[in-house]
């Protein structure tokens, strides 16, 4: 499916007539909670539902989220050759996407400046000292992609996460950075 619209200017034509069929394979793919769906625009990340009429208010208001060219979160699956190309395609997609992901948070969420500084600071950092393979952000990202990847629940997520800490050095070792 084309998805190139999602990189036009949101009053283009082209624009218009993708949200409409983003709207229609939602409503035929994707799993509701009383009628509302993770809404994709810049501002909910797919991190909140709307219903939708909202969502198509955000995705002409805030825009798409540019890099979510799979939708994954509105039922789509990735296809098999995807998916064997395993992890180290996920982490080569990750790395490449990481930029825009980074500028697709910043722009149109000056609000959220800070999200935008931290995520650009840890995008620099080691994800310890002398750390070479990981950043704090490649790290998180990867997490994620597994959880994601493997429907791990928040629980199971938050437990993981709460161990590795303990496992890791503590932050304040961190060398600090200028
Ligand atoms: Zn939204």
């Amino acid at each position: 499916m084309d998805r190139s619209w999602m990189n036009e200017r949101r009053i283009s034509e082209e624009y218009e007539k993708g949200v409409s069929v983003f709207l229609q394979y939602v409503q035929e793919n994707a799993k509701s909670v009383n009628r509302t769906y993770f809404c994709p625009c810049v501002r909910c990340l797919n991190q909140i539902r709307q219903d939708l009429d909202n969502m198509c208010d955000h995705l002409f208001m805030f825009g798409i989220m540019r890099t979510y060219t799979v939708w994954t979160w509105h039922g789509e699956v990735l296809d098999q050759p995807t998916m064997s190309r395993g992890t180290d395609y996920v982490e080569e997609w990750m790395s490449d996407h990481l930029e825009d992901m980074i500028r697709d948070l910043g722009e149109d969420n000056f609000g959220r400046a800070n999200l935008y500084d931290s995520l650009i600071n840890y995008s620099e950092q080691p994800l310890y000292p002398g750390c070479s393979n990981f950043t704090r952000l490649s790290a998180t990202l990867k997490l994620f992609s597994l959880k994601a990847r493997n429907g791990w629940t928040d629980k199971s997520f938050t437990e993981l996460l709460e161990l590795l800490k303990e496992m890791f050095p503590k932050n304040n070792t961190l060398p600090i950075r200028n």
